[in-house]
């Protein structure tokens, strides 16, 4: 049997958007599960559009996630160049073999006349379909339209009065009437191929064995069956997956939130959860279970069971997602991952220990790498900013008794760890007859100038005796 060969196609005209890398997830799982080969193509035809940083982000991001590709413009392979643009040359040479053998011709039609021939199609309340007029166009003819310095381009015949069929593997069988199609462009006039003719040309030569993509490609299909077909190359088996729709339904897009995985990591999701993610817009778990990495959910794989419906994505189980996925991280792996969301701080205030114990204990509620910033604001400086309800804890009668006591009492505390701190204060409650809870809120509202957050005992220890006397002291009245 031939290798099974399957593709991502992205053109690198933004960032990589989170629905193309569902798309590559799906192309990844579906060679892994079958011991295939996953391809990486930037279609990178429309030079205007396509920039390299673009490129870089798509690289990065399909990296970032863990969808390395077999063969790719990085890495090579057998079937290179894999960038469109460094193709150009081998287009206009299976261009001719079509001419030749009557499944194309040239046009010479100007855009007005094409528009006019649409308008035309609008006024009669019709379909547009190209008239064909060029088809049969003689040589002298041609000669003519050449002389008035035009430059033809290249469509291809649609034969007529055939219905298309397809097996396609998530939606099943598609018919398409080739009558409603219309002669369509392969080669511009400016020499440079339309995508579905690049499309076919490469995954042809790449001997792409099939292909998955969104649903959005559907009605492209027929017309890159019937090139494979005039080529009499061998049809590859599509897959079309359903759109990604916002919760709102309509087309996922920036005001909605982010869209480009780069601007998922930026905003502190983490590239395991985001995978995870997105597998499951489309495809269920069979045990239930839907908290899994990529090796796992490629055991589960089928591209069968694939939802052909669309998918809702739901910013809040990717939120809820991602918190599970910061809850179950290794402490260290975390704390170097939070990093990054900590720049504005003096990260030289903590030693590495104490750093890892603040982590420790601010992890719990974050949903968002980002989330630590606030979190941990009160780690550093002398002094914390203090929001209304902690003064009001600081100024009451009670609040002010408790931070006078704590404040002479401190010195003769040795703060050697968390279970001696918890210690003292216990002393002290039973002593003073005072609730640990309201001890707690008077002694948090000063020192972090918060009424919650992580454990106080905790937070103590972290910063140290003399640091939680100053703070103390400065808001006594
Ligand atoms: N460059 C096309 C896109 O980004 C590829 C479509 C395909 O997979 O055939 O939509």
């Amino acid at each position: 049997m031939n290798e099974l060969r399957v593709r991502i196609a992205p053109s690198p005209s933004g960032n990589l958007h989170i629905g193309t890398a569902r798309t590559a997830l799906f192309n990844f799982l579906f060679a892994k599960k079958n011991n295939g080969k996953f391809v990486l193509r930037i279609e990178d035809t429309d030079l205007e559009r396509s920039n390299e940083e673009f490129t870089q982000n798509i690289f990065d991001s399909l990296k970032a996630l863990g969808l390395n590709w077999d063969e790719g413009p990085d890495v090579g392979g057998n079937f290179g160049p894999y960038k469109q643009s460094e193709r150009f040359a081998i287009y206009p040479k299976y261009a001719q073999i079509l001419i030749d053998k009557g499944f194309a011709y040239e046009c010479f039609c100007t855009q007005e006349e094409l528009d006019a021939e649409k308008e035309q199609a609008k006024n009669n309340k019709t379909a547009y379909v190209y008239s064909e007029k060029c088809r049969n166009l003689s040589a002298e003819e041609k000669q003519k339209l050449i002389a008035q310095g035009r430059k033809p381009s290249v469509r291809f015949h649609v034969p007529k009065g055939r219905e298309i069929v397809f097996n396609d593997m998530v939606k099943g069988d598609l018919k398409f009437n080739s009558d409603l199609i219309g002669d369509f462009v392969i080669m511009k006039s400016n020499g440079t191929p339309t995508y579905n003719f690049a499309v076919v040309i490469d995954d042809m030569l790449m001997k792409i064995s099939h292909i998955i993509r969104g649903e959005d490609h559907i009605s492209n299909t027929p017309k890159q069956i019937l090139i494979y077909e005039a080529l009499g190359a061998n049809v590859p088996t599509f897959g079309h997956l359903g759109m990604i729709l916002a919760p709102d339904r309509s087309k996922l897009s920036k005001r909605h939130g982010a869209t480009a995985v780069s601007e998922f990591v930026e905003k502190g999701y983490l590239t395991e959860a985001l995978v995870n993610f997105v597998a499951l817009l489309g495809w269920s778990p069979s045990d239930g279970v839907e908290i899994k990495t990529v090796d796992e959910i490629a055991q589960d794989f089928r591209i069968h069971e694939i939802s052909s419906s669309n998918s809702i994505f739901e910013y809040d189980k990717l939120n809820w997602l991602n918190g599970q996925y910061i809850k179950k991280m290794e402490l260290k792996v975390l704390a170097d991952k939070l990093r990054p969301y900590l720049s504005k701080y003096n990260l030289n205030e903590l030693s590495d220990s104490q750093y890892l114990k603040m982590v420790e204990i601010t992890r719990e509620p974050l949903v968002l790498l980002s989330d630590i910033t606030d979190a941990v604001e009160y780690f550093f400086g002398d002094y914390p900013l203090i929001d209304s309800d902690a003064l009001e804890h600081i100024n009451s009668d009670i609040g002010q008794t408790v931070l006078k006591d704590v404040s002479e009492k401190i010195d003769n505390w040795d703060f050697l760890n968390l279970h001696q701190i918890l210690e003292d204060f216990r002393t002290y409650y039973k002593e003073k007859g005072i609730k640990p809870k309201i001890t707690m809120w008077a002694i948090r509202a000063a020192v972090t100038g918060r009424t919650k957050g992580a454990d106080m005992c905790g937070i103590m220890e972290i910063l140290g005796k003399e640091k939680v006397k100053k703070r103390i002291l400065n808001v006594l009245k």
